[in-house]
């Protein structure tokens, strides 16, 4: 068996001065994605005052995943969606075309701390119209360890919410000096990010904010806690096989496909700037307009000179 590969988090500042700065796994020097799973960015725990404030934005191609192990988020997005992220929920946003959306964490709550993920849409599906999921699983415990299934299946658990290409996605909460073997689909490769507890991968130790990638060929994965409680997000999926190019906001498969992205984003901001809409969301145009948000749209980052080269 292939040893585990350790991916150190980078810190990356989101938004201005006084957003989020995040711990990015991925995409690596090492690694662009984990099955479907392209960019994973772990945050906090953080005071609330240095929390979340997105203003909106757009995406396509992708889906992202907001989970929250504490602290309160609230998403609003072009498909007049508006929903409060609550720790142990999954809220599944598919940008699919295109889609435009907020985020701003709630002063309901102290400490903020999560992932955001997203999920590459294979080619088959990265057209289809946004829409967004809400799933809370019920945890599934057993001696000294606790499991939330949010995406795919594990220790028994499904979830109920559809992915383009197969995908797990789970929190497992280890007490301590506990040793959990997971089941896993072998033709998966996999992630461990490790949240706390610097938890025992495969024999390995995997210090807290590292991610560890398993390679596929593995029909368990084994998990253990030291002397503290330990908490890691366990993701896989099949190799996802297609090259991918992400940048900013969207994904796509081409340099003209995004600098087509971005500039039909910039013509709907012209278009669209001094809207502001109290009502229903305004479904026009590839990314529509977020309902009830009083902050202006984000502009794209200018283009590098270079060519955008996809990867896999
Ligand atoms: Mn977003």
């Amino acid at each position: 068996m292939n040893p585990l590969e350790l991916i150190a988090a980078r810190d990356v500042p989101l938004g201005g001065p006084r957003s989020l700065t995040v711990r990015r796994t991925l995409p690596s020097r090492q690694r662009s994605l984990i099955g479907a799973w392209c960019f994973i960015d772990h945050f906090g725990p953080d005071r609330i005052r240095e929390g979340m404030s997105f203003a909106p934005h757009p995406h396509t191609g992708l889906q992202t995943v907001s989970w929250l192990f504490s602290g309160e988020v609230q998403h609003r997005d072009s498909t007049g969606v508006e929903a409060v992220v609550r720790p142990g929920e999954l809220n599944l946003m598919t940008a699919g075309r295109g889609v435009s959306h907020s985020e701003v964490s709630t002063p309901a709550s102290d400490i903020l701390h999560g992932v955001q993920l997203w999920v590459a849409l294979p080619d088959d599906a990265r057209e289809v119209a946004p829409g967004f999921d809400h799933h809370v699983p019920l945890p599934v415990t057993g001696a000294g360890w606790t499991v939330r299934v949010f995406l795919g299946s594990l220790v028994g658990d499904t979830s109920p919410v559809r992915t383009h290409t197969p995908l797990l996605g789970a929190e497992v909460l280890l007490a301590p000096h506990t040793t959990v073997r997971l089941d896993v689909d072998p033709h998966f490769e996999h992630g461990v990010l490790a949240d706390a507890g610097s938890p025992i991968v495969e024999g390995t130790s995997v210090p807290n904010h590292h991610m560890a990638y398993l390679s596929p060929g593995r029909g368990a994965v084994t998990v253990a806690a030291g002397a503290h409680e330990a908490r890691v997000l366990l993701l896989g999926g099949p190799p996802f096989g297609e090259a991918i190019l992400m940048w900013w906001n969207f994904i796509g498969r081409s340099h003209e496909e995004i600098v087509q992205f971005r500039s039909e984003w910039h013509a709907q901001i012209v278009r669209d700037g001094s809207l502001v809409s109290h009502g229903q969301a305004i479904n026009h145009g590839r990314f529509g307009v977020v309902a009830g948000e009083w902050r202006g749209p984000v502009p794209a980052p200018t283009l590098p000179n270079t060519r955008l080269v996809p990867r896999r």
